[in-house]
């Protein structure tokens, strides 16, 4: 068995030498307990907060401990009467090949007509993030515009997507024109912006002629400082998260208070979990949805349990497209 522990505290962009590869034992399961072999590892943003030694809403990775993330995974050896073999779990567990578990620590997934790497993205945590913060906070009524960053991404794609189905105009931004593209071609968007062209202040003028309504932030920083400008009276600003800054000391973030006055706008921090009363109807609702083929998703997937850190560090380079995940297993 191979685990990734977290060798040291990264300053900045987590270089190779934060993560430590080791041998281990796969611990024989006891009574009730099972085996899961990892098939699909997921890398998210927040686990660059967890890295750092800060009081947070999820608390710190320990050091040479395991790091650990949603992990979607098969089970190889049951001593669960609920369990058997070849069952497909997922839970938030070390990043190892194979895990010794109890059945709190993992829910078998609904269904395994999709996908598996959908678990990780439009149907787990990052598609309950867009539902329902888009949802419950943003609450985009027909014909409002909607505009939301990192909006090829996990939380971004499917945000803009709802936004659609409710009947809102939706701008999405991202970088490259690739991206960009596939905003409007794919997801099928209303305008696509990209932050890294020099133009991009004029050309997210040109796409909300109406302003805007409702803000999904995911980034922060100077984008959204662009966004700020363009905020009409009783804005909704569901703030998620703030990408840009992840890797710094300094706070970047938004200033953007003078405009909240101005505008009256509503903008509010939510984290996924208050949501959780409302998990189980929304899973049900993205799931009708990706049948009815009206939410798409992109995935991007790593080969080898080798590529975790690399692929982690895409998140904040931009070379994933859609959900980066990481493939450790073909079973
Ligand atoms: P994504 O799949 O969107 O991947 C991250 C993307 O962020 C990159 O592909 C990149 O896209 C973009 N990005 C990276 N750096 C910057 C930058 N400096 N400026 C602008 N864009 C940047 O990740 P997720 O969908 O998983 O997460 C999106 C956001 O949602 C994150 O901020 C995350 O922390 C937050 N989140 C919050 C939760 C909550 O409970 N509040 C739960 C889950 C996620 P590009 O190439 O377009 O730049």
């Amino acid at each position: 068995n191979e685990q990734i522990v977290l060798a040291e505290r990264p300053e900045g962009l987590p270089g190779d030498d934060v993560f430590r590869y080791e041998d281990v034992e796969t611990r024989e399961p006891g009574r009730d307990e099972m085996v899961i072999e990892s098939v699909y590892i997921s890398v998210d943003p927040y686990m660059r907060g967890r890295m750092n030694d800060a009081k947070s809403y999820a608390k710190p990775f320990e050091l040479d401990k395991p790091i650990e993330s949603h992990i979607v995974g098969r089970v190889t050896e049951s001593n669960n009467d609920d369990f058997a073999e070849g069952d497909v779990v997922t839970g938030v567990l070390p990043w190892k090949k194979f895990n010794t578990v109890s059945e709190d620590a993992v829910n078998k997934v609904p269904s395994t007509d999709v996908p598996l790497h959908l678990y990780l993205s439009t149907l787990g945590m990052p598609g309950q993030t867009a539902y329902g913060g888009l949802l419950n906070i943003g609450k985009p009524q027909e014909g409002e515009t909607v505009v939301v960053s990192a909006a090829s991404g996990a939380v971004g794609s499917v945000v803009g997507q709802i936004a659609k189905i409710k009947g809102a105009r939706v701008v999405g931004i991202a970088g490259g024109t690739e991206k960009v593209d596939y905003l409007t071609e794919t997801l099928g968007l209303d305008a696509g912006v990209d932050y890294k062209k020099d133009d991009f202040a004029e050309r997210l003028a040109e796409a909300v002629p109406d302003g805007i309504d409702v803000y999904f932030e995911n980034v922060g920083g100077t984008v959204s400082d662009e966004v700020f400008n363009h905020l009409n009276t009783f804005a909704r600003v569901p703030v998620c998260g703030a990408i840009s800054s992840y890797n710094s000391k300094e706070d970047n973030g938004p200033r953007v208070q003078q405009k909240l006055i101005k505008s009256q706008a509503l903008m509010q921090g939510f984290l996924v979990a208050q949501f959780k009363d409302d998990f189980k109807d929304a899973s049900e609702q993205l799931a009708q949805w990706v049948q009815e083929g009206k939410v798409h998703s992109e995935v991007t997937i790593a080969e080898g349990f080798d590529r975790l850190p690399e692929a982690f560090r895409n998140l904040f380079t931009g070379d994933n497209f859609g959900k980066q995940v990481v493939k450790v297993s073909d079973s």
